[in-house]
């Protein structure tokens, strides 16, 4: 069921924006508070800007004060995937979509309840479908 999505590296960067593509495929990082959505406290739902997957919703958005859209549980467990980053000096857990493998983000173990997750996202990797 869960069919991955293959692009060429030509095929994304004709898709997306040069930021999208800098995040999402690179691995880039998108500058606190500067996103769409950090502040977003409208209610719908949260999919892949690359693939359109959905991967989080507004019920688990939470305001942790990073300046990046954090969230403590992904829509499904089976739509997000993550791997070990040891770009930095400590190791991180990266967030990616299970689907296309875009870059989302990082999740950390200092999230609230009830799942103590924080998963930390950048707003240029998703796009917002507000309830209607
Ligand atoms: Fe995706």
């Amino acid at each position: 069921m869960n069919d991955k999505i293959s692009k060429t590296k030509q095929e994304w960067q004709t898709e997306l924006s040069p930021e999208q593509y800098r995040v999402c495929r690179e691995k880039g990082t998108e500058r606190a508070f500067t996103g769409q959505y950090w502040d977003n406290k409208s209610k719908g739902q949260y999919r892949c800007a690359c693939c359109g997957e959905p991967l989080f919703s507004s019920d688990t958005k939470f305001d942790s004060g990073t300046g990046w859209p954090s969230f403590w549980a992904p829509i499904a467990p089976e739509h997000v995937a993550t791997e070990t980053d040891k770009s930095l000096l400590m190791a991180r857990t990266e967030v990616v979509c299970s689907k296309c493998d875009a870059h989302l983000g990082h999740v950390f173990d200092d999230g609230p309840n009830p799942t103590g997750l924080r998963y930390c996202i950048n707003s240029v990797s998703l796009k917002f479908d507000q309830d209607k």
